[in-house]
This record gives C-alpha cells, structure tokens and sequence, in this order.
C-alpha cells in the first residue's frame, strides 16, 4: 500500500484512488513568459517520479498539465520585448517542451491552454455569482472569500491572520481585503474576451480550477505542484472548485514538493542568484539533475549548487560504472551455459529478489527517493565486489548471476527515470536477440520460484536433468556429463532408462 503525505490533513495517508487501478493527477504547469528555472525544474522531475512509480505499480495515470498563457507577467513581457501576446507564449512553450525531453519527462497526457478554455471559466464564474460566492465590480468579478467558511483548511490559515499578516493592497473594490480576482476587466492593448461582464480575462487561479474539473471532474486524487503554490494560488483553486460543485473533496490527495535555495539563499530575481535548467544541462548530463532531486526527499528543501551537482555526479557515475562493469564481464566471458550456481551464487540470487522488495518498500513511504536510492547503492556494492571476484575466480554461474544483478539495477534506476536511454538501445539489440539463454532460463525458474514459494529439491533435480535431457537431444555430451557429475557429487545418482530418467539419493 502507497502511503503520501497530504498537504490538506497535514499526514501520511493510504493512498486509495477514486476508481480502482486508475490516478487522475493534476499538475499546475508553467506561466510561459520565461525559460524554467532549476526551482520550476525539480517540480516537473519530482512529479514525473511519482507518475513512474505509480505506473510501475501498474495504476493508469492521466496526468492533466497546463500551460497559463494569459497572465500579466506574459503581458508585461510582451511589451518589454515588443512581441505580441502570442509570440511570447508559443516561444516559451516550446521552450518548455525542449526543456521538459531534455530532462527525460513524461509528457503529460492532457495539456489544456488556458485561453483555449475561457468559455469553461465564464461558466464556473457566472455559476459562483448565482450561488452567492461571487460579485461583479465595473467589470470585474472577484470572489468572496467570507461566502466559503472552509477558506484557509489547506494554507492552515485563517482570515484574521492572513489580513494581518499579508501587506494586501487597499482595493476599495473588494468587500474583503483577502477576495481574489476570477475575471479582470481589460485594459487597452490586453488580450481580451466576450464574457456577460464586458470584455475582459481570466484571472490566474480559476484556470487551474476550470482545466482541472473539465478533464478530472470532481474528486479527482492527486493536484501537484511546489510549497509556493498553496497558498493562494491552491487555497483559491479549492474554494472555486467546491463553491461552484457544492461538493468536496475537489481533490483526494494534495502533493507538495519543496522549496530550491541556491547556495543557501532563496532564489529571486532581485538577488539575481536564478539558475536555469538549460544552463546546467549545457554541463551535466540530464540524469545528474535528476539524481540530484533524487536525493533529497521531494517535500524537503535543496540547496542547489556545484557542490551539490558534483556530488550528484558522483554518485551517478558509480551507477553506471557499476552497470558497464558488469557488461565488460560479459563480453569477456566465453561460457554460454551455467549450470547450478554456488551456495553463494544461490544467495545473491535472492538477494536481488529482497533488494527490489526494499525499493518498493520506500517508494511506497511517501516516495522516499532517498531511502530508495540507499538500497540501489547497496546493490551496487554487492554487485561491484562480486564483478571483481569473478575477474580473478570465474564461475560457471557467474556471468548469469552478473546479469540478473545488473538487470535488477538498471531495472530499479529506470522506474526513476535514471538510464532510460538503455531501454532504446536494448529495445534495438532485442530484435535481433533470438531466444533467452539456457542460463536465463534455469535463472528465470530459480527466480521466480524465490519471489512465490521456494521450489523442492526435488523440483530443481527434475529440472537440472530436464535441461541435461535437453543438452543430450542436441548431442552437447559434454554438458550433459557435466550435469551428471555434478549432481553425482552431490549423492544424487542419475539412471538412464528407456522409459525416462531415473534418480535416487544414494
Ligand atoms: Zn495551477
């Protein structure tokens, strides 16, 4: 069972879907005006994350991204570069989408554009105006932050403390210093749209509400985004969404990731300390980033800088040293057949099985990526000392154990996005591949029998001459009598008979 932490009851709970086996998920996407910084960058990786884990754990996930291409922030950059509205958001749209493949995101499955959804928002607003959650100003309507007694349940916050504590601007228009904009009346050269209360545009947070409820619906489980957004921006969204359905929960599970300081202070414009994502993919692999959001737990702060990229560094290569080690022991290897392994051979072989147990375990823990990635470089470890044991003692096992510990590695990294790029060139060879080696197989049954129930000696007898039965109809004598002999050491004396083969444990 997946444990999450949700920001609205402020505790790790069972993860329980709407609709069994399937996640609707929900994440607030970028207001195109700018290229992504690091801080917007670990949202996007931390919620790609999650998504593979919960696909890995076989849900169907419809994952709901926006853009927010109408905004002041585009508007004032439109004017500072002498663009058009719409030259702004289509260059930094796609800027976003280079910058999302470059990272190894999924891309969502839905990715709606606010102004391609200004009719939905007309009807939220004119629906809250009708049911006493909403008021027209000169062509403005604000929402009523008094007519929605559960405003702050998310924020934690009430009204009191929040007109206390936020410098809100005096607006002689609002009926409370807290009520937020839903439509904004226009201003000469804005973009602009038809709606009952003249021209005009959305504001910011009834987008999210409008996208989300007509691709979600209602209920839907998880609504993502960074520790900024919950307040307004999210705290708004739900007393949009619940005020204009008169249901709740709008949303099952609210996941919050943490803040990015660079070097110890917080990012900003005026510190002028903002790093973007494709500054550092200009020198670090794409992988390096991730395995740096990798290592800290998502609702937890980074401190991003060189230190800590080296160190992701680092630490990536040792994963893939590990995996190219394991292939070099491969390619050098001659043997195409491994025959029943050693005790030790036996054990590491389960070994994998628990590892991959103990990577789900902390998955499920509220996707701890840390703890995740400890159990990965334990893996390693072992990994690593067993290569170099089989470069100065080979044994006929050995290869074959190799690689089920390098498949269970790279099968690990991938469910976190990390070398995916093998999956394409693996995907490429397979072709060609014809069937599974001997080896694969008899470790394929020893596999599967460690992950259920442990087979019977008997079983694996019967199956060892099964396989020398196999090796004698293809005339391979050799390997045949090696089976033989090695069972015959082990007191197992084999009889061959017209009708089959017999055994006895003499
Ligand atoms: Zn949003």
């Amino acid at each position: 069972m997946i444990k999450v932490h949700n920001t609205l009851t402020g505790t790790k709970e069972n993860f329980t879907p709407r609709e069994e086996g399937k996640v609707g998920m929900y994440v607030c996407g970028p207001t195109v005006y700018n290229y992504i910084h690091v801080g917007n960058g670990r949202a996007y990786l931390v919620f790609d994350i999650i998504k593979r884990y919960l696909r890995y754990k076989g849900f169907k996930v419809t994952h709901v991204q926006n853009f927010t291409d109408v905004d002041d922030k585009i508007i004032n950059r439109a004017q500072e570069e002498n663009k058009t509205v719409a030259e702004i958001t289509r260059k930094y749209e796609q800027a976003f989408l280079d910058d999302m493949f470059a990272l190894n995101v999924l891309p969502p499955d839905i990715t709606p554009r606010a102004t391609e959804h200004i009719p939905q928002m007309i009807r939220m607003i004119e629906k809250l105006i009708e049911k006493g959650h909403a008021y027209q100003v000169d062509g403005n309507v604000f929402y009523s932050v008094r007519s929605f007694p559960e405003y702050g349940k998310l924020s934690k916050r009430n009204l009191e403390d929040m007109r206390a504590g936020e410098r809100v601007e005096v607006d002689e228009r609002k009926r409370d210093p807290m009520d937020f904009a839903l439509w904004k009346s226009a201003k000469p050269g804005e973009p602009a749209w038809d709606s009952p209360w003249g021209k005009g545009r959305p504001g910011w947070h009834i987008e999210c509400s409008a996208m989300s409820l007509e691709y979600l619906g209602m209920g839907f489980d998880i609504h993502g985004g960074g520790q900024d957004l919950i307040f307004p921006h999210h705290e708004n969204e739900i007393a949009q969404s619940e005020g204009y359905s008169g249901e709740s929960p709008f949303v099952r599970y609210w996941i919050h990731n943490g803040f990015v300081n660079i070097n110890e202070e917080k990012m900003s414009k005026s510190i002028g300390n903002i790093i973007l994502v494709r500054d550092i993919l200009e020198k670090y692999h794409p992988d390096v980033l991730r395995m740096l959001v990798l290592q800290t737990h998502y609702r937890n702060l980074i401190d991003f800088g060189v230190e800590a990229l080296e160190e992701a560094k680092k630490a990536y290569e040792r994963l893939e040293n590990c995996i190219f080690g394991v292939s070099e022991l491969l390619e050098k290897s001659t043997l195409k057949v491994a025959p029943a392994g050693t005790q030790r051979e036996m054990e590491l072989a389960e070994y994998y099985m628990e590892t991959e147990t103990r990577f789900e375990e902390a998955m499920d823990d509220d996707f701890n990526t840390p703890r995740a990635l400890g159990i990965i470089f334990e893996l390693v470890k072992e990994l690593n000392t067993y290569v170099s044991e089989q470069s100065a003692f080979p044994t006929p096992a050995g290869p074959a154990i190799a690689k089920l510990g390098q498949d269970t590695l790279v099968k690990l990294c991938q469910v976190l996005g990390l070398f995916t790029f093998l999956q394409e060139e693996e995907a490429s060879e397979l072709e060609e591949e014809q069937e599974p080696s001997e080896s694969g197989k008899i470790l394929q049954a020893i596999a599967h029998g460690h992950s259920r129930k442990l087979p019977s000696p008997e079983e694996l007898i019967d199956l060892l001459l099964d396989i020398r039965t196999k090796f004698r109809n293809r005339k391979d004598w050799e390997m045949a009598d090696y089976i033989r002999a090695r069972l015959e050491e082990m007191g197992v004396k084999i009889e061959d008979r017209r009708e089959g083969v017999r055994w006895k444990v003499e």
